[in-house]
């Protein structure tokens, strides 16, 4: 059993702004990073929103500035292992066990920064096909759809900017939204519909994604008309939302319906010692600036807490 002051689960923005902030108060903190250091932001391509992070040369990206917040925790002292989270007990208060793969820790405090992940369609073929056409990253796997063409499903900020980056690649990139009107911001918004290269298919759902080895089409319904068909494609980029990564929470920690942690403005969970900052908690801005704000928030409280504490 290791102990530790403080241990932070999760790696993207929020958990490496909560690892500054505790690092530079002297705690020592672990993170344990997950599968991916950065989280969503290291499969993100540009980001122009982040204030304080930016060049009129060229838009940084999601994994320029997660090695600088990386570079910036471990320079003051916060540690990582490349470990993932599997079971934890916060039944009898601090201190608490987490439980990794390779280890099993006790933390006086804990800050809970496990991020969010793509949510499915949850329709045949879906599974079936992810690697093979059916896709969740369009930086990631956009490159290999060159001179295809590929449909984007959601019609969010998320749709729109990897629709927008998929043109890059694609030959055409197809957006099927269930309504007739876009959720995404006014730019995001402006830019994708003023794209050669994007055409908008409104008030269609997806019923099945079709193949043979590969992604060769979709099975479609059109909402008002009833209408169905087949719409050739090569790939399906799946953008309707995420869900929190809590489930090795469930019965530890208070959550909501969805299972977002619930908090309080001092990114307190109902269990004392255990905070959450970041998309785990925050199902309305899920902005890399809101992250790292609520990131650094819950290691203020943390220092504040252990030392009231002594
Ligand atoms: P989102 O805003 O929740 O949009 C999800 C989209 O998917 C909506 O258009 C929704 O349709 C559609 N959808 C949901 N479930 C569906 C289903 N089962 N079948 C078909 N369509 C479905 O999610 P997001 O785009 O990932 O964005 C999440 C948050 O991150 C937002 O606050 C957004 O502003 C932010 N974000 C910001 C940026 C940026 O600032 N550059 C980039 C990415 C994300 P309806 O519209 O009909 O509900």
């Amino acid at each position: 059993m290791q102990k530790e002051q403080v241990i932070i689960i999760g790696s993207g923005p929020a958990g490496l702004a909560a690892a500054l902030y505790t690092a530079r108060a002297q705690l020592n903190p672990l993170i344990i990073a997950g599968t991916m250091i950065g989280g969503q932001i290291a499969i993100t391509y540009e980001i122009e929103n982040y204030p304080g992070f930016f060049s009129k040369e060229s838009t940084p990206t999601g994994p320029e500035l997660v090695e600088i917040m990386q570079m910036q925790a471990e320079h003051f002292g916060a540690r990582l292992a490349y470990d993932e989270v599997i079971e934890v007990d916060f039944s009898s208060g601090s201190p608490f066990t987490i439980k990794t793969y390779g280890e099993e820790y006790q933390a006086d405090a804990v800050i809970v920064c496990a991020g969010a992940s793509p949510r499915h369609l949850n329709v045949p073929g879906e599974e079936e096909f992810i690697g093979r056409g059916v896709s969740y990253c369009g930086t990631c796997d956009g490159f290999f759809f060159r001179g295809k063409d590929v449909v984007v499903v959601g019609g969010g900020d998320s749709a729109m900017e990897e629709g927008l980056f998929l043109t890059r690649f694609a030959d055409k990139v197809e957006v099927i939204h269930r309504r007739d009107e876009l959720r995404a911001g006014p730019t995001l918004q402006r830019r994708a519909l003023g794209n050669e290269k994007i055409s908008f298919v409104w008030d269609t759902v997806i019923d099945e994604i079709v193949g043979n080895g590969m992604v060769t089409g979709v099975k479609v319904t059109n909402r008002r008309t009833g209408e169905t068909e087949e719409r050739a494609t090569d790939g399906v980029f799946i953008f309707i939302g995420h869900y929190p990564n809590s489930k090795f929470l469930t019965g530890q920690v208070a959550m909501d319906e969805h299972g977002y942690i619930i908090t309080d403005e001092m990114m307190r969970t109902n269990v004392p010692g255990v905070f959450a900052a970041g998309e785990i908690q925050d199902p309305v801005y899920r902005q890399v600036a809101t992250s790292v704000g609520q990131g650094a928030a819950a290691g203020i409280q943390v220092e504040r807490w252990l030392s009231e504490r002594e």
